[in-house]
């Protein structure tokens, strides 16, 4: 079977995702804090084998449920970005960027386009520090997001669709019930959809 999702260890690879919104219809800026989507912006995790599970402070977010720019320290520390999703899911990666795709799904519809031209400045220094490790830099807005498995869909085989859209929806839940409908649509349905994006690349 195939498996699109895994962690090892911090191993693989990962994405590294940031959000913007475009207020005046010009200059992009960051969204500068984001539900975190490791614990559903609740700030409790639960830890421990079944049975014995204890609620624990979430450590992606310090247990305060949301993810802020933080900025390192020391050298020895990493500066902490606002990310609107961080799971390693390979399917999302193949629907996004084609990233991880396997052989016989389909192209991404949203081909790889690199960083904005005019992304915000926190976006450009932020991939400039990754730069070496990072790759496959790609944006995409909420209307975009949405045709990327709308589009997708159709252009599967045919006897397949039913089957893998379902699971598309199923693998890429925490993304599209998660980031896409809790933070950036209610966003979108204020400013329009062409004004709110996605701006990611990836490691490994
Ligand atoms: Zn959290």
């Amino acid at each position: 079977m195939r498996q699109w999702i895994t962690k090892i260890d911090g191993m693989g690879c990962d994405i590294h995702m940031l959000a913007e919104i475009r207020e005046d219809g010009k200059t992009w800026k960051l969204i500068e804090e984001c539900p975190c989507v490791s614990c559903d912006g609740t700030g409790k995790r639960t830890q421990g084998p079944p049975g014995d599970q204890k609620l624990v402070d979430c450590h992606w977010c310090d247990g305060i449920g949301v993810r802020k720019v933080k900025r390192a320290k020391s050298n020895e520390d990493y500066n902490e970005h606002p990310h609107p999703y961080t799971g390693q899911n390979y399917r999302l990666f193949s629907i996004l960027a084609g990233v991880r795709r396997y052989d016989d799904d389909v192209e991404p519809v949203y081909p790889p386009r690199g960083i904005p031209e005019d992304a915000c400045r926190y976006i450009k220094e932020a991939w400039k520090e990754e730069e070496g490790d990072g790759h496959t830099p790609s944006y995409l807005n909420v209307h975009e997001i949405e045709q990327a498995f709308v589009v997708r869909h159709g252009l599967l085989v045919e006897e397949h669709v039913q089957e893998e859209a379902k699971k598309d929806r199923e693998w890429c839940k925490d993304f599209l019930d998660g980031t896409l409908k809790k933070l950036l649509l209610p966003i979108a349905e204020q400013i329009g959809k062409e004004n709110v994006r996605i701006v990611f690349w990836f490691d490994n």
